[in-house]
């Protein structure tokens, strides 16, 4: 695969991904086109001969999936694994969110995850995620929703009326960030600004273009964020950076699917993206959870098995790294501060914040040589507190050998981040040589 494509091929997947239910789709969609067979973990998998080649995805709350192609003992061989996670920060719609306040329209939002708010004001911003509703039946079922078209917006205050704003400019998550929906009619009634009866409509529509499904009757719940309607764009005089929103870490997703898809198939490889990295990965769906450990241990006969297979395998945690920032550069370490298009980063902590070690590390820089792809270094500075990510997790719920890298990215946990354009490119060339 060519470069050029790589990119866009990234930029149409964030797009089509505003929300972790959405990527999950996306990705779902792109695994069943490359002849990839849905497992439910409801029913009795019968996996008989996975030494032939199977194909398989399996996928959790919606938002998180697994996907792993099997061709050659597990005991012997072990799988290669690579993981990501789905969500970013965001703002999400509150249980009760109608406020009516000057005559205008808002919803209440909660924060997700380590957002940084500032970005927030004044952009286009559009909601989508999963909706639960009681259809005509009585039974419940679930609609993912995307309202596509920019529905609301977070007003600056002006500096007029705030003349310290460009000094100290803290952000009330409380007060601040509500979304602006409307102006409400002269003389509206409480129904005009039912949330609730405008999804009603919405879920119908959707349903309404698959005519099999029985319509929705009432709402019961939804998880709904807003998102940034601008497009990802390639931006810089020589076009050298990426500019979009989630590329924390929807661009590693991309990759290690693209990877996934490309191989040479002769391999055991396991890709799997999880949701509620941002939050901790405490949940049924989240790398702490059981998820990953449930899908592998119903590849093993038993528990010795399981542990056998896993001291031959490999994960590498993909997630995007701190890349240095020329306004800010004294925020790195100097002798580790990542350039973006100069390659993928190895993360590394002495107090284990990355799982990183000196064994997983040596491989994956081998893996760079071998493809051909440049790889960098990164220490947090001494003196500061260090991120973390699902590596660390992945290798203490399974005890399997893990590095942890990420392209360089600036702006991250921005409503719309810079990464390099060229970085993906060469972080799914490695992976790509990984499961070859
Ligand atoms: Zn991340």
């Amino acid at each position: 695969m060519q470069d050029e494509n790589f990119v866009n091929g990234l930029m149409a997947f964030i797009k089509k991904s505003p929300t972790p239910f959405h990527a999950v789709q996306t990705m779902a969609d792109l695994l069943e086109s490359a002849g990839f067979q849905r497992l439910y973990e409801i029913d009795q998998w019968s996996l008989s001969e996975p030494q032939s080649g199977g194909r398989y995805y399996v996928i959790r709350n919606d938002s998180s999936i697994i996907a792993f192609h099997l061709n050659q003992s597990l005991l012997e061989n072990g799988i290669r694994m690579v993981g990501a996670h789905t969500d970013s920060p965001c703002l999400q719609v509150k249980p009760n969110p109608e406020i009516i306040n000057n005559h205008y329209l808002q919803l209440g939002v909660e924060v997700y995850g380590g957002a940084l708010l500032n970005p927030w004001f004044d952009r286009d911003l559009s909601l989508a995620g999963r909706v639960s509703y009681l259809n005509e039946d009585g039974q419940i079922d679930h609609q993912l929703i995307d309202f596509e078209k920019a529905i609301a917006c977070i007003p600056s205050l002006a500096i007029h009326l705030d003349k310290e704003a460009n000094d100290n400019h803290a952000v009330n998550k409380q007060q601040h960030i509500v979304p602006v929906l409307m102006k409400l009619p002269e003389n509206s009634i409480e129904q005009d600004a039912d949330f609730k009866k405008l999804l009603l409509s919405i879920v119908n529509t959707e349903l309404e273009k698959n005519t099999s499904i029985s319509n929705a009757a009432k709402i019961l719940d939804y998880e709904l964020s807003f998102y940034d309607v601008q497009p990802p764009a390639v931006v810089g005089l020589h076009d050298d950076f990426v500019a979009s929103a989630r590329l924390d870490n929807l661009l590693s997703c991309y990759t290690g699917l693209m990877a996934m898809l490309d191989n040479d198939g002769k391999q055991n490889t396991l890709l799997v993206c999880s949701d509620h990295e941002e939050v901790g990965s405490v949940s049924a769906a989240g790398a702490r959870g059981p998820f990953l450990r449930s899908v592998v241990s119903r590849l093993c006969e038993s528990e010795e098995e399981v542990s056998r297979m896993m001291a031959c395998s490999l994960m590498i945690s993909a997630d995007n790294a701190h890349a240095v920032h020329p306004n800010f550069a004294d925020k790195h370490d100097d002798n580790h501060g990542p350039i973006m298009n100069d390659g993928p980063v190895i993360k590394v902590n002495a107090n284990q914040r990355y799982a990183s070690n000196s064994e997983t590390a040596a491989m994956f820089r081998h893996l760079c040589e071998l493809a051909d792809v440049p790889v960098q270094s990164f220490v947090v500075r001494s003196d500061m507190a260090c991120g973390s990510t699902i590596g660390p997790i992945t290798a203490s719920e399974l005890g399997v050998r893990t590095v942890d890298v990420g392209v360089p990215t600036l702006a991250m946990h921005s409503i719309r981040e810079l990464a390099g354009r060229w970085d993906a490119y060469y972080l799914y060339r490695v992976l790509k040589q990984y499961f070859d």
